[in-house]
């Protein structure tokens, strides 16, 4: 059981910075996402554009900037469980939290974040009858380590730029790679299908398009796919297969949060923004783009503010006798519990008039 003071659901730029946030109250603190790496929306969609509306930042990639919360949070050491998706909530009786993950992975916790914003990334499946049966058995829907794959028999399908990229990086990784798509074009960077193209002619690449993979086989694990191809001509054609990738991306869902017993409006959860982003359950809270109020900006910079809000409020609710004096960074510096110190400098402060 992996016990934290505040457990935040999603990893995405509001529940990086609560990990701040908290570790400036000395509060612990453990993210969950259901995408195995942080920053959310930042990372997993647009990771390459500049966003322009965060404050001192005239300009910054989206994965700059998760870049940079990453770096700001180090000193506070959060856990991660990445990968898995936050399941179910169970409230104790003395108020505190248990949170099971898909995998069973099990977290208690004194209060709870959700800042899941457009809800977990779901893969699209292809719809293959008995694809359930091989997951964790040779199909998988993300690539969280390419180093499974060494010397191995990999199958991807898609023609995006998440096929097309672990593609060229597997075909130095595994013995076999075929990229399968059920169209002749890919839909991805020109350099990326260029360089698809130049393995293909090296015979590192298999790229077999015009034909989707749609059937498994194997006993206990994946050993076969089944191509089928659009020339009838070629008709289904099986494949040995220690791997099958289909990377056909993602899209969000609500998902087991909205059954949590949460009030839920417009897929988005509702919270007391009079004060602290609090649910209707004591001691879950909701921030950034998860929640729904009068006024809700869907911002990066609205996540951040509640984040703050919200650790404030986590405090008092976990030391109802203690008194928290907010304290500038600027004369209180940053501790991290790893024991490294960003000292407040003692300057002059140049009064004006
Ligand atoms: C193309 C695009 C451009 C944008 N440009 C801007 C911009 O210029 N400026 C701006 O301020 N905003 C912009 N946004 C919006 C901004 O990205 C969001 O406001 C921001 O990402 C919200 O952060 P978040 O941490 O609240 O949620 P998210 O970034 O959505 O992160 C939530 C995380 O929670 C995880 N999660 C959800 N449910 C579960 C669960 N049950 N278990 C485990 N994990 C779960 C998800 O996997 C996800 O990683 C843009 C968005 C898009 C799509």
């Amino acid at each position: 059981m992996i016990k934290t003071d505040i457990l935040i659901i999603g990893a995405g730029p509001t529940g990086l910075f609560t990990v701040f946030e908290a570790g400036l109250l000395k509060l612990k603190t453990h993210l969950i996402d259901a995408l195995p790496q942080p920053g959310g929306q930042c990372s997993e969609i647009y990771p390459k554009k500049p966003i322009y509306d965060i404050p001192a930042f005239p300009e910054i990639l989206a994965g700059d900037l998760v870049g940079n919360l990453m770096e700001q949070i180090k000193p506070f050491e959060p856990g991660f469980t990445l990968g898995e998706r936050a399941e179910t909530l169970e409230r104790l009786e003395d108020g505190t939290f248990i949170v099971t993950t898909n995998k069973g992975t099990q977290h208690h916790a004194l209060v709870v974040a959700i800042a899941g914003g457009l809800g977990s990334f779901e893969p699209r499946k292809p719809p293959i009858e008995n694809i359930a049966d091989y997951e964790d058995k040779g199909v998988s829907y993300f690539i969280k380590d390419p180093e499974v794959y060494r010397d191995r028999k990999v199958v991807i399908a898609g023609g995006g730029d998440s096929a097309l990229d672990w593609a060229i990086y597997l075909a130095e990784v595994a013995s076999e790679v075929a990229l399968v798509h059920r169209r002749n074009e890919f839909r991805g960077a020109l350099d990326s299908v260029e360089r698809v193209s130049e393995l293909a002619k090296l015979g590192k690449i298999e790229m077999i398009t015009n034909a989707e993979v749609v059937g498994l086989r194997g006993e206990d694990t994946l050993e076969q796919v089944v191509i089928r191809h659009k020339d009838t001509a070629r008709g289904e054609e099986f494949k040995d297969a220690d791997d099958f990738i289909p990377l056909f991306g993602l899209s969000p869902k609500l998902g087991p949060i909205g059954s949590w017993g949460l009030e839920i409006e417009k897929n988005a959860i509702k919270v007391d923004n009079s004060y602290d982003y609090q649910t209707n359950i004591p001691g879950v809270y909701a921030i950034g783009d998860v929640n729904t109020y009068r006024g809700k900006l869907k911002l990066i910079l609205s996540g951040f503010h509640e984040a703050a809000i919200m650790c404030q409020s986590a405090y008092q609710r976990i030391f109802p006798d203690k008194k928290y004096v907010l304290k500038y960074t600027t004369v209180g510096g940053v501790q991290g519990f790893d024991g490294s110190k960003k000292e407040a400098k003692r300057e002059v402060v140049q009064s004006i008039g």
